[in-house]
């Protein structure tokens, strides 16, 4: 089998996906209240629309997309809002927050209402309504960066798109949601690519994953050979980390080379991840707006597993509801939104989740690194390693000493987190680098 990948760069860490893969996904028990933040998404967060002892259902708008990159929210139970505060959320930022004291019974009877329906027929609907759907329903990229997906089906007029990537290559370790979903949501996956490729015109699509899931790749590869999926492919890809970065899978699928600060439809291409995918798909058969999502809780919990969890659901009750709680809370050192590589620590487990909450990973003492940062023998890993072909070292020490003339190429940074995996003296390097994201665009303002 002839497997695709991108060219420099990259590690293969242990994957640790054992404890999690095929776990079928389970529905978490309802909390008595979720706290749902209005910045779920890059770009500006939306206008918060409800007041304390409003009364919601499931799925009702809460808040307002304000601008262009920016996206609606809603309410994922029904019940009543409690309070409206600015409050600390899964991503480090504070963001207006609205605390929804839970009504089970009509949550659980708004949940059976969306799926109880006959989906709506897309090939039917033109391309300005499926947007509009999308739109309205608050779709973001769930890979992670949570990009608003009506802007990202919506190119410059002067660019063409003629190739979609589908993500399926889930090469963070720990995490295993994108591959349960490929298994049980494939039908509808498949559909989310239909209705893609209706709105943007076209048939070429790629639906790339890694090789560490043969059965997820025999299942698509199955499908898609009925005739009624025209123009889609799986690229196998090398089980190799970052593969599922944007520009790795583009260069990886197709040969192409996203330019430096540029985006993918500069080359031609669309890459969506596979939850995104179905959320469109739900979006636009079912008008469900992006109010729940699929998450890997795992790590050191006692029943790790693959979770359908309502938008702002704190961790806590996540954790201990659906995965068994810690095994060990005393020797629990770290919780992470996302996966070990590009995830990032929440500082307390009482917050809410979010629409690009792929991952619930508990890290205990054993498995977390807490060796002092050491200077840099100039061994070279880190550039070795780097996917995007940066200096890693320099760019770190230009940013710790405020440089922002040496910071130039730090925007090509993925943060994808290779050299501070594989630097021998535990250099912070992300850390650096993000901060020397900062200094350079502050630089580039004055
Ligand atoms: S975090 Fe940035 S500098 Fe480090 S390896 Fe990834 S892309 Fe390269
Ligand atoms: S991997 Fe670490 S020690 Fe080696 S060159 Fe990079 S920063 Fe220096």
């Amino acid at each position: 089998m002839k497997l695709f990948t991108f060219p420099r760069g990259g590690v293969h860490p242990p994957d640790h996906k054992a404890p999690s893969a095929h776990q079928s996904i389970r529905l978490l028990p309802l909390p008595g209240q979720v706290a749902i933040a209005m910045n779920q998404h890059l770009g500006k967060p939306a206008k918060c629309l409800v007041k304390k002892g409003q009364d919601l259902t499931v799925g009702e708008k809460i808040g307002e997309a304000d601008g262009f990159i920016s996206a609606s929210v809603h309410s994922s139970v029904a019940g009543k809002v409690s309070r409206v505060d600015p409050a600390m959320t899964a991503v480090g930022t504070w963001a207006d927050t609205v605390f929804i004291d839970v009504d089970n019974e009509a949550t659980a009877a708004g949940y059976r209402a969306f799926t109880n329906q006959t989906p709506a027929d897309w090939r039917q609907m033109d391309s300005r309504e499926m947007i509009g759907k999308i739109q309205v329903a608050g779709i973001v990229g769930m890979g992670g960066a949570a990009f608003p997906t009506n802007v990202k089906l919506s190119p410059p007029p002067d660019k063409t798109i003629d190739t979609i990537l589908i993500n399926g290559a889930e090469c963070e370790p720990y995490l295993t949601a994108d591959h349960q979903l490929m298994l049980e949501r494939s039908a509808d996956l498949l559909a989310g690519i239909g209705i893609m490729q209706r709105i943007l015109g076209i048939e070429n699509t790629w639906i790339g994953i890694e090789a560490n899931k043969p059965d997820a790749i025999a299942v698509l590869e199955k499908l898609i050979t009925d005739g009624n999926h025209p123009g889609i492919r799986v690229a196998p890809l090398k089980t190799r980390y970052p593969q599922g970065g944007e520009k790795q899978l583009i260069t990886a699928v197709t040969g192409r080379v996203v330019p430096s600060g540029k985006l993918p439809f500069e080359v031609g291409c669309l890459v969506q991840n596979t939850g995104t995918a179905i959320a469109i798909y739900e979006a636009v058969c079912l008008d469900k707006p992006l109010i729940d999502r699929i998450t890997t809780i795992t790590g050191f919990v006692k029943q790790p597993g693959n979770f359908r969890i309502p938008i702002g659901v704190a961790f806590d009750h996540a954790i201990d509801s659906g995965a068994g709680g810690f095994i060990d809370a005393g020797r629990v050192r770290a919780v992470i939104n996302g996966g070990p590589m590009m995830g990032k620590t929440v500082r307390t487990i009482d917050i809410g989740t979010m629409k690009g909450t792929s991952g619930i990973l508990v890290l205990a003492d054993t498995d977390y690194n807490t060796k002092p940062e050491g200077p840099c023998i100039r061994c070279g890993r880190c550039i070795d390693g780097c996917p995007m072909g940066l200096m890693p070292t320099s760019l770190a020490l230009h940013a710790e000493f405020n440089k922002s003339a040496g910071l130039k190429d730090v925007m090509d940074c993925i943060e994808c987190g290779t050299c501070s995996y594989v630097c021998p003296t535990h250099r912070q390097l992300v850390h650096w680098l993000r901060i020397g994201k900062t200094i350079f665009r502050n630089a580039d303002r004055s």
